[in-house]
């Protein structure tokens, strides 16, 4: 494997957690993005896993991901949600992030400057 050598972002991120997941090694995660997590990550308590951070083009079409993805520009990450942390999470993102996508399993949120408020569900 190459790729991205692990580096501490924040407390509880590391740099590895946002690398694009197919291997390419693509690392653009937008550090703007990463503090807001942090914030978020130390109000609630719990453990954040993050199941998608960057993308590149080609691992972005392979998980059906829309062609201008904010993934593929580093400004999205995905969290994890179970029973369990759904609504901890959910609550405390609200309160710093103000683009927000809930599924039934993951938690999106974006800091990208292109969009525009919204919060939806999947
Ligand atoms: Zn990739």
């Amino acid at each position: 494997m190459f790729g991205v050598e692990k580096m501490k972002l924040t407390a509880h991120f590391d740099n590895n957690e946002f690398t694009c997941k197919c291997g390419c090694g693509l690392n653009n995660i937008s550090r703007l993005l990463v503090e807001k997590l942090e914030r978020v990550r130390k109000a609630c308590g719990v453990k954040f896993v993050i199941t998608s951070g960057c993308r590149c083009a080609k691992h972005n079409a392979a998980v059906g991901g829309v062609a201008n993805s904010s993934h593929v520009k580093g400004y999205a990450a995905d969290i994890a949600l179970t029973d369990y942390n759904r609504v901890i999470i959910i609550q405390a993102l609200r309160k710093e992030f103000n683009r927000i996508g809930i599924a039934k399993n993951f938690v999106h949120v974006d800091v990208d400057p292109d969009l525009s408020i919204a919060e939806w569900r999947y």
